[in-house]
């Protein structure tokens, strides 16, 4: 674990895994399917009433733009049951989602810079971008971790 972390953060995400889970994992960064960079990010559990609001919010915006959809003209007959069935998805796979990526960082090839890796779903690749170099980097997880 790196120094940005305190020691508090790090007790709370070590107590919200299981014991025998590896929530810190390997990951590289590429750009233009070369390896530009190495690092770590921090796998970590979200907790229930986390994962309720994030299904409520996802629901609420779906059905939100379901009912702005009933006053385009034509268009209605797609975009309200579009909605209406993405709603029901993303309010389920908002709930599903029971980890994420809590922290992390990435140290520039190039630059060697460190590149700070935000609250992230686990979803891969992740895109970051060198402030100095200016290039946007996909990262990813490390083959054999
Ligand atoms: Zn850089």
């Amino acid at each position: 674990m790196s120094s940005y972390l305190t020691s508090a953060c790090r007790t709370n995400i070590v107590s919200a895994m299981p014991s025998e889970a590896n929530n810190n994992i390997e990951v590289v960064g590429r750009s233009s399917g070369q390896i530009v960079g190495q690092g770590h990010v921090i796998i970590s559990a979200i907790s229930k009433p986390r994962r309720i609001k994030k299904a409520v919010r996802n629901l609420a915006i779906c059905w939100t733009l379901m009912i702005a959809g009933i006053f385009v003209p034509m268009l209605h007959f797609v975009i309200v049951p579009g909605f209406f069935l993405l709603g029901l998805f993303m309010t389920a796979n908002g709930y599903i989602d029971d980890i994420e990526i809590s922290a992390g960082e990435l140290t520039c090839d190039q630059c060697k810079s460190s590149i700070a890796i935000s609250r992230h779903d686990d979803q891969w690749p992740i895109w970051v971008r060198c402030a100095t170099c200016q290039i946007d980097i996909g990262v990813e997880k490390l083959a054999n971790t």
